[in-house]
């Protein structure tokens, strides 16, 4: 197994491959970016790229790798300033490349550590299995078995106040578990929307989550609850009157109830789900922008949508340490929001620093690991209790 290195700068070559070597890593050296296309990568477990090179730059070499679906771990250096790798890093995750490490020219001898061992530095903590073996078709028919069995259970994950450190409420997130490893909810609500199985998917959601809430011990301290909607969900006319029955139902005010909504995109081109929306707030339902920032959610239905709340994607606050880009967006987001009359709640808050960064720009709410995973719902009085 080898590292290859493709750079046309043939000083840095040079000095790389010696210093890699010594470590104890083969190293092979491409200085005609071109002859990646030819090139046998059978054994090359690593491959480090210079993205400005003349003929063939590092976006098309990333492109080719794409296209040959290469599974080893990639690498991008430049000597350029700005923002021009993180962009690179962007392009491989999108093209679905196996990342490994941002290597900015010029780098102290210390990059080498990078290396040893070959194991992805960056690796996604999904909780789910990589992509399932099952196919579509079975699992299709699976989820309507769940839904008609009511075998899709709700997690709470808490919300807090960050000076304060005490939970505000809870988001209810979709769980199913199949042969004892769960589905994404992505995964399962997009096969639902695709088959027909939303709108008994949905009726269930909202019942078990409004049900777990209604025995909660605390609620009257003013906890609220947070449910998610795609916005085909919305297009739905008969959403509000459903959802005002179950808080009926249950004897909760509308008024701590909260729909979390993603892709405000697809919303802004459909007037039933604006009406949908309208009628929701007029009953009381708070209505919060989700994942707002992550190109599915849209600064024109600020303007033009009845919404409350506005929650920052998690992609900001995951680099709010390293990327001064971030931070400064997720200042403007804040300012903007408030200015607007918006409640601000940052989620994917992972650790203590992102925390008190998130504090230092004057977020007042946050939700994310550092503070409580999500857990099944009829576990949170019990860690209400031993929350105090
Ligand atoms: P979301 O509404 O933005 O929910 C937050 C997601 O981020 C949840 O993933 C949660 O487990 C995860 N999360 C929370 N804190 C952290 C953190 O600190 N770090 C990281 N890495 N992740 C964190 P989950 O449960 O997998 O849900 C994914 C998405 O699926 C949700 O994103 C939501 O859009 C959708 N979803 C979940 N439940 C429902 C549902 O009942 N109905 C609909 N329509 N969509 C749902
Ligand atoms: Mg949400
Ligand atoms: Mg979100």
């Amino acid at each position: 197994m080898a590292l290859l290195l493709i750079d046309d700068d043939k000083d840095f070559t040079q000095f790389f491959s010696v210093a890699i070597e010594e470590t104890g890593i083969k190293c092979q050296v491409l200085t005609q970016p071109i002859a990646i296309l030819q090139y046998d990568l059978a054994d090359i477990e690593h491959i480090i790229i210079d993205l400005s090179m003349p003929d063939f730059d590092g976006l098309q070499i990333l492109r080719f790798l794409k296209e040959i679906n290469y599974k080893g771990y990639i690498s991008v250096t430049s000597g350029q300033a700005g923002t021009l790798l993180e962009s690179a890093k962007e392009i491989c995750k999108l093209h679905k490349l196996n990342f490994h490490t941002l290597l900015r020219k010029p780098f102290d001898i210390d990059f080498l550590e990078k290396f040893i061992p070959f194991k992805a530095k960056e690796t996604l903590s999904s909780p789910y299995p990589p992509e399932e073996l099952r196919s579509d078709a079975t699992l299709i028919i699976q989820l309507k078995k769940a839904i008609k069995q009511h075998k899709i259970d709700v997690y709470f994950q808490p919300k807090f106040n960050l000076k304060t450190r005490q939970p505000v409420g809870f988001e209810a997130l979709a769980r199913w578990s199949l042969d004892n490893t769960f589905v994404s909810p992505e995964k399962f609500i997009m096969l639902a929307e695709n088959n027909h199985l939303m709108s008994d998917l949905t009726a269930l959601i909202i019942d078990q989550s409004l049900k777990y809430f209604s025995l909660i011990d605390e609620k009257k301290n003013g906890l609220g609850l947070a449910i998610n909607f795609s916005s085909t969900e919305l297009r739905q006319n008969g959403l509000p009157d459903l959802l005002l029955k179950k808080a009926q139902q249950y004897r909760i005010s509308t008024n701590m109830i909260t729909l979390e909504i993603t892709e405000t995109v697809l919303l802004e081109k459909n007037t039933m789900s604006l009406e949908v929306l309208t009628r929701l707030r007029l009953m009381g339902f708070k209505l919060s922008i989700d994942d707002f920032g992550s190109g599915y959610s849209s600064v024109n239905m600020l303007q033009n949508g009845p919404f409350t709340e506005l929650k920052v994607d998690r992609m900001f606050i995951d680099s709010i340490q390293n990327k001064p880009q971030s931070k400064i967006i997720v200042k403007a987001i804040f300012d903007m929001a408030t200015q607007l009359g918006l409640n601000v709640i940052a989620e994917g808050i992972e650790t203590i620093d992102e925390a008190e960064a998130l504090i230092q720009m004057q977020y007042s709410y946050g939700q994310g690991f550092f503070y409580s995973k999500p857990m099944p719902a009829n576990a949170v009085n019990e860690w209400l209790r031993s929350w105090k």
